[in-house]
């Protein structure tokens, strides 16, 4: 057999080897996909498209219509970008990709916040670029700026910021993001910031676009999607958005990669946008469950939880209980029946586990129930 690309050795398989679905008498704090169904007005909207025979090829940037309401999203986080400034991606991660894709030549360095979602790391080593991991603060998973300037060398070309974030449930507070603008302004550095759950904010701040502050907005290429804040994980829709000569580039990858995202979707991803009652009571439910699952893995034995601020993830530090945390994962589903993910499969989460508390609260009592028992027994 010819070789394959030699970088595909480098990339890790994320989450999965602690992902697969276990019996039903596991408790699933692993799976990072909101519990809920697409709202019925958006599935309507993808069976009336179909009805009506919109199966064709089309405007590869995505419809008019599509990057408009994106663009008028947008708004609503105070970021300005012209529609003609956008496109449609097939997902969130593929529009991360896109943006590697349009500004990393190999070699070149990304700064990470770490822990990070690990497909950032598989990307970037995808792509023949570095990945940098850059260690946050232990006690509130905040990023360091010194740690930061001391990973900044002649061939870092970007960093990548996602807040509020995957895995830490890190919101990062306004002053930061203008710090972080700043670094990046003074190494010249691209920012991508993947804002995939920036409706789903716990904190009375809410998520802060770089492009924003003084200097931000001709460095930064926004992201999103639809799949956290919308319950739309399956239907592989996401944006792209950023300074017009990037998005010249990024229009070519995505021309390149992928064409367009399926037709029908579209008018579907408009009215989703313009929902506001049903992503706001997804919200409503993960914030209370988020106030009830701090306080019951906080009161754990040997564990520890800054207070999650966004997203639906709680990361837990279980260096108390003297486990390595794959250790820590691997008991606990054997021993108690709870399935978690494990921090070290990232870099700089070692001594931590992940726990998503996109679940029924019921799973949320009898799996920290759970815990508590086998941790308590020990
Ligand atoms: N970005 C982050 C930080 C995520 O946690 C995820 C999914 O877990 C994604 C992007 C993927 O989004 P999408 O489903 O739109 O590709």
């Amino acid at each position: 057999m010819p070789k394959i690309n030699h970088n595909i050795q480098r990339v890790g398989t994320g989450f999965a080897s602690f992902l697969s679905p276990p019996g039903p008498e596991v408790i699933r704090f692993t799976v990072g996909q909101p519990d809920f169904a697409t709202p019925a007005k958006i599935v309507q909207s993808a069976k009336d498209s179909l009805d009506r025979g919109e199966t064709a090829y089309t405007r590869t940037q995505g419809s008019p219509e599509l990057c408009s309401a994106v663009s008028r999203h947008l708004e609503k986080h105070d970021i300005t970008i012209p529609a003609q400034d956008i496109v449609i991606a097939p997902g969130c991660k593929q529009a991360v990709l896109y943006a590697m894709m349009a500004t990393l030549n190999p070699d070149d360095e990304v700064l990470l916040l770490a822990p990070a979602w690990p497909s950032y790391d598989g990307m970037l080593k995808l792509l023949g670029a570095v990945p940098i991991h850059v260690p946050v603060n232990r006690e509130n998973y905040h990023p360091n700026f010194e740690n930061l300037e001391n990973a900044v060398s002649s061939k870092t070309k970007a960093i990548i910021v996602n807040s509020p974030n995957n895995p830490t449930g890190a919101v990062y507070t306004p002053e930061e993001i203008e710090k972080l603008v700043k670094f990046a302004e003074k190494h010249d550095l691209w920012i991508i910031d993947d804002m995939i759950y920036a409706t789903l904010v716990w904190e009375d701040y809410g998520y802060t676009s770089p492009s924003l502050v003084d200097g931000g907005a001709e460095r930064t290429i926004t992201i999103g999607g639809w799949s956290k804040g919308w319950a739309m994980t399956g239907w592989r829709l996401g944006w792209i958005g950023g300074p017009t000569e990037l998005m010249d580039a990024v229009k070519k990858v995505n021309a390149s990669a992928a064409t367009h995202v399926a037709t029908f979707l579209m008018p579907a991803a408009v009215t989703a946008l313009s929902l506001e009652e049903e992503t706001k009571e997804m919200a409503d439910s993960f914030h209370r469950r988020r106030d009830v699952i701090h306080k019951l893995l906080d009161d754990l034995p040997g564990v520890s939880v800054p207070k999650p601020e966004g997203a639906f993830y709680a990361l837990c530090d279980i260096s108390g209980t003297g486990m390595t945390d794959v250790e820590f994962a691997t008991r606990a589903l054997q021993e108690a029946k709870v399935q978690l993910i494990p921090g070290s499969l990232m870099q700089g989460g070692e001594g931590l586990v992940r726990i998503s508390y996109a679940t029924s609260m019921e799973n949320i009592h009898e799996g920290v129930r759970r815990l508590n028992e086998w941790l308590s027994n020990l």
